[in-house]
Formats: structure tokens, sequence, C-alpha cells
């Protein structure tokens, strides 16, 4: 079954969401505030029109649903209106209006069960302005309690004072959900090189952040020979190159330090602490640790510290499947891709909701950048396939 997709709607509504929160840098839009509202008013603003019920959950989420919808069943796609700080146009935006002209389709085609098709955009999936990533869809699943709506930003206001005052109310909702789709800009460079147009994710990678440190001891930059010095900063730099290495080691691991500090901090003085952070991911939990393990048995002088983690997330074969079959149908190439970043749609999988996504070739590779892209009519087959995907969803219970 191919529906036919309202192209021109995605074209206007698409720009319509990015005139709000753009900038020199970027687009800004963090999550509640006039950028953000004025962004969700634009897609309220078709959603109504075309007779959809358009509502807040109490965690700040957008829901856009028949007026008849049922209390579970939903066949769902979506994704999220807010930005890093001088982001590109692409990261969230895309899905929320992919995802609405796709049900949009749906709906006008009169296809069968059509009230159970939901749209949503996710509240503060970034996480950039109160340093909590996929607040809203963690907020639904349960991962956040009501203690993360006390998180603060810059200017030390609350999620509590900025957006909805008791968000754990939202717990539990993700249950009306029997399939979720996310349609995002491609985070990398490999659909390009293969000349395939969509990826077709498998999983979102397992992700961990660790702060280490190892101490030395302070001493004269000068008078210290060389032979029985204690530099922090010597072992901390053999053990960021071991992040590298071992890595490497372990296939389909990435290792990261991004962050580093020296103390004292004296440009004649040996350091005597050195510490940093370690963000590591593999495509499965145990190779994550594996790498985690290995750097802790190297390096017994450097204390690593557990900060967080998430699970891998896998997607569902059976909506992946339908993703392809889609595709195959009209001709768009698509692959499988795994996915080195978080995602809503990562956070339901993991609380079991039936989820998938599909990146769109990036020509570039480059995402939280203005730079972001991916060509309109790859967006448009994305679309398309969308909806196809989701008229086969749901014609099944
Ligand atoms: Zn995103």
């Amino acid at each position: 079954m191919t529906i036919a997709c309202d192209h021109d709607l995605f074209r206007r509504l698409f720009a319509a969401v990015n005139a709000h929160g753009r900038g020199e840098a970027g687009w800004t839009r963090p999550p509640w505030t006039d950028a953000l509202r004025a962004a969700e008013a634009e897609v309220i603003g078709v959603a109504e029109a075309a007779g959809l019920v358009c509502a807040h959950d109490p965690a700040g989420n957008l829901w856009m649903t028949d007026p008849a919808a049922p209390a579970d069943g939903l066949v769902a796609a979506g994704s999220h209106l807010d930005t890093v700080p001088a982001g590109g146009a692409f990261d969230g935006a895309q899905g929320v209006v992919s995802a609405l002209v796709a049900v949009l389709a749906l709906r006008a085609a009169g296809v069968p069960g059509a009230e159970r098709l939901a749209v949503i955009s996710f509240a503060d999936e970034e996480g950039s302005r109160f340093d909590t990533p996929c607040f809203g869809s963690r907020t639904l699943v349960g991962t956040f309690g009501d203690e993360v709506a006390d998180s603060r930003d810059a200017d030390g206001i609350s999620i509590r004072e900025a957006g909805p005052p008791r968000p754990v109310d939202a717990a539990g909702l993700h249950q009306r959900l029997a399939a979720y789709y996310e349609i995002h800009v491609e985070q990398g460079l490999a659909l390009e090189p293969a000349d395939v147009s969509l990826g077709i994710a498998t999983r979102l990678s397992a992700r961990g952040r660790w702060e280490w440190s190892v101490s030395g001891e302070a001493n004269h930059a000068g008078t210290t020979p060389m032979a029985g010095r204690r530099d922090a900063l010597v072992c901390a730099a053999a053990f960021v190159l071991a992040v590298q290495a071992e890595a490497e080691a372990h296939p389909g691991a990435v290792g990261t330090v991004g962050r580093i500090g020296v103390e004292p901090g004296g440009t004649n003085v040996v350091p005597s602490r050195a510490f940093g952070t370690l963000d590591c991911r593999a495509l499965d939990n145990a190779t994550r640790d594996a790498v985690v393990e290995a750097l802790r048995a190297g390096f017994p002088d450097v204390a690593v510290e557990h900060r967080s983690t998430d699970d891998a997330a896998v997607f569902d074969e059976g909506l992946r499947a339908g993703l392809f079959a889609a595709a195959t149908a009209r001709g768009v190439s698509a692959m499988d891709l795994a996915s080195y970043a978080g995602h809503d749609a990562g956070t339901l999988a993991l609380a079991g909701v039936p989820s998938v996504m599909v990146f769109t070739r990036s020509p570039n590779g480059i995402s939280h950048n203005p730079a972001e892209h991916s060509d309109e009519a790859v967006c448009l087959d994305a679309v398309d396939v969308l909806a196809d995907a989701m008229a086969e969803r749901l014609a099944r219970p």
C-alpha cells in the first residue's frame, strides 16, 4: 500500500518551525522557552486544522491524536522540537514534521484504524538546558522521577518553574503506544559513502560516562630529576592513549576523553593530580564494560568512577521489516544502521515499546551544528516510506 504524502506541507511546515529560534550561529530552541512554544504552535496549527487533538501531558510532551483515539494500541511517530544551543535545523524538527505529514496523509487516505495514529513531540530531548537528556520520554517510562523536575538551568530556574509542575504524573503513558517510529537526520557518515538514502536503525549503542583521576607529587620542575618523578599528567597521558587503543581493540567501541584538568597547574610545577572524563560507547553493554575494565586493569593507579550508563536499545524487528518492505516497494535505498547517540526511541525501546528509527542520509555527517543537513528528496522519501510502513502496521492489531 502506498500512501500519497503532501510534500509541499513538509516543505512549508519544516520552514515554519525553523523560523523560530534561528540566530547568527544556528538554531536555539531550549525547552519551555518562547522559541520552543512558537515552533510547537506551528505544528499544532496544522494538526488542529486537520482535526487532531493537541495536548501536553504532565511532562510537557505534546501528543497529537484523533478525537476518538483509544486509550492504548496507538501507532505513533514523532521526535522533538527543542535543539542544542546553536544547533541545526534538522535534529528533531525533521522527525516531528515528517510524523505529522505522514499521519495526516494516512488519515486523508482513510486507512482503517486511523484513530489509532498519533504524533508525539517529546519535551526536552537534548537536555542541554537542565542536563536532563530525553527528559520527556524518560519521565514517561519512569527512569526520571519527580526529583528531576528540581534540576536547574544556568540561571537557577528549575524545570518545575519553567515547565510542568508535576512531570512525574506522566509516568506510564508510554503504555499507550503499540509502536513508535522516529525519523532523524543521520548523525555520522555511513549512508553517503554507501550511496544509500535511509538507515533503518538496528539499535542505539550502549553508552556510559565515567570520571577518572590520578595522583602524583607536586615538586620543582627544575630541581626534580626525571628519574623518580611522580608526574600525574604523564600517567594521565598514557591513560588517554590507552582509551584510544582499547576502543580500537574492541570492535564497535568508541572511547573519548573530552575534558581534562591538571593540578596545581603551574608552569614550573610537576603535576600532583590529573583528572578527566571518559565517554565510552559500544554496540552492546558487555563490550562497553570490557573497555572500561581493561582500562582499570591496565591503570591501577587511575581511579575510574562510574557516573551514568545507558544500556543498548534494540529496535523492533517487525517494524524494521515493514520499513524495509516499504522502501523496497518505492525503490528507495535503505540499509541497517546502528546509532551511537541517545534518542527518545531508545528510551521507549528499553521500556518495552516496539520502536524504530529511520536516519536520513547526511552528506557531511555533521549534527548539532547549523551545517547539519539531509537533501529534501531524501527527507521526502523517508516521509513516504514512514507513511507506508505505518499503514502496514495499522493493518495489524
Ligand atoms: Zn534528535
